[in-house]
């Protein structure tokens, strides 16, 4: 590859391609480019450590129950990347396979889950099935089955654990010779006509042949930076610990109520509660937990979890942390509009972390022109403008 300019201003700082955002995406980029005999590749990050964005926030729930074929594609092939990661990288991702449980309330909830369970064993997620109430009791004796009418279960779904399936990108990168930047905030992008030609940082002037934003859920703000839109914007989502450990089996699966969206799971022997509702204070990256939001969600999981009538809420273990949400809630991956070696893998709407490994080999082999093995070209960064936003069967 040849280089846009011959004179960087501190010489250490060139490379053929930096990624912007060392997060489990970015990490994963790196390692597949890496892989694909790219040389010289420079990871930068504005924290002083790998991960310390959204990647560490994750509760780590994988699934293979989407209603879009893209994602469920994009969850299979992450699937089989996960049980070969320990042997690839020597880290063990913490794949648990306890499955997903989807509870309906209604017809209409019910035919969602019918018509998303086609989908999904049309596209080969054979282990989901349909689920009555008799066997939702079975897969989670635990809950209050007030008003489920049936569900649906995915035993091949399950946990993993963000920061290790970051830290297995990240040594196998740096056995592979890519170097990685903490504290290096990008700060400014010059870019020609069609083609970035360096980023300012707080190491000094970047020059490169390909960037790639990884920036999480400052993407859309980095992609701003090079006078391109991208339409990811920051969501915060809350996770409310419960103090008492052991309240439920450690392999009790992901329950999730979808007229609410309610769910929990049990995580490092703690009960963890999730409900996505809008925040009182979603602006300029706020990461507070908020003191509402935890009383609701707790009473709403003690009239579900009959376990937890004399139990209470571990405010200081409880977090938050933000989504990088695009229009269609689906991942934005490729080359962008405008610029020729500006590459995107964003707006993964809070999938980022179980669909990393496959987006790491997907961007790589676009980048090095080699053939993938799904078809991403529903992820175009393009469709905005084009109106082609991507659907899905609507249950969570
Ligand atoms: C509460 C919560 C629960 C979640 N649960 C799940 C889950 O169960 N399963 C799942 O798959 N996903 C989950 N997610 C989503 C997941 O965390 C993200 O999709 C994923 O971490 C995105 O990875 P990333 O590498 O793109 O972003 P990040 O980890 O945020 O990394 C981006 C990096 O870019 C850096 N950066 C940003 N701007 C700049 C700049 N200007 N210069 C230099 N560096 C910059 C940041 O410092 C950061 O380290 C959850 C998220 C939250 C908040």
């Amino acid at each position: 590859m040849s280089r846009l300019h011959d004179q960087p201003l501190h010489p250490n700082l060139s490379a053929d391609a930096v990624v912007i955002g060392s997060g489990v995406i970015g990490s994963s980029i790196a390692y597949h480019l890496s892989q694909n005999g790219v040389k010289n590749i420079l990871v930068v990050d504005s924290a002083p450590a790998a991960g310390m964005g959204s990647t560490s926030k994750a509760t780590g729930g994988f699934r293979s129950q989407f209603g879009s074929k893209i994602n469920i594609q994009l969850s299979l092939l992450s699937r089989k990347k996960l049980l070969a990661f320990k042997d690839e990288h020597g880290i063990d991702p913490g794949f648990e396979q306890a499955g997903y449980l989807f509870l309906a309330g209604s017809q209409e909830e019910l035919k969602n889950l019918t018509l998303a369970n086609s989908l999904q064993q049309m596209t080969g997620v054979k282990d989901a099935m349909l689920v009555s109430p008799v066997d939702i009791q079975k897969l989670n004796p635990h809950i209050c089955m007030e008003g489920i009418t049936g569900g649906s279960f995915c035993p091949g779904d399950g946990f993993i654990t963000p920061m290790n399936i970051m830290q297995g990108y990240i040594s196998s990168s740096v056995k592979n010779g890519v170097r990685f930047l903490y504290d290096c905030n990008v700060t400014a992008i010059t870019a020609g006509e069609n083609k970035i030609e360096y980023i300012q940082t707080t190491h000094g002037r970047i020059y490169a042949d390909i960037f790639v934003n990884a920036a999480g859920a400052f993407a859309g703000h980095l992609a701003a930076m090079a006078g391109e839109t991208l339409p990811v914007t920051p969501s915060k989502r809350q996770v409310c610990r419960i103090k008492e450990t052991e309240t439920l089996p450690p392999l009790t699966p992901m329950t999730i109520w979808i007229d609410s969206a309610f769910h929990f799971r049990m995580r490092e022997g703690h009960l963890i509660l999730l409900h996505p509702c809008e925040p009182e204070n979603n602006e300029n990256y706020n990461i507070h937990i908020e003191e509402s939001w935890m009383n609701n969600v707790f009473g709403i999981a003690k009239g579900k979890l009959p376990a937890l009538e004399h139990c209470s809420v571990d405010r200081e273990g409880s977090w938050a942390g933000l989504y990088e949400i695009s229009p269609d809630e689906h991942l934005i991956l490729g080359v962008s509009d405008g610029l020729q070696n500006f590459y995107y893998a964003n707006g993964s709407s809070g999938h980022g972390v179980m669909h990393s490994p496959a987006i790491g080999e997907l961007l790589a082999n676009i980048i090095c022109n080699k053939p993938n093995e799904i078809d991403v070209d529903i992820l175009n960064p393009a469709r905005f403008q084009q109106n082609k936003l991507i659907e899905q069967i609507p249950f969570f």
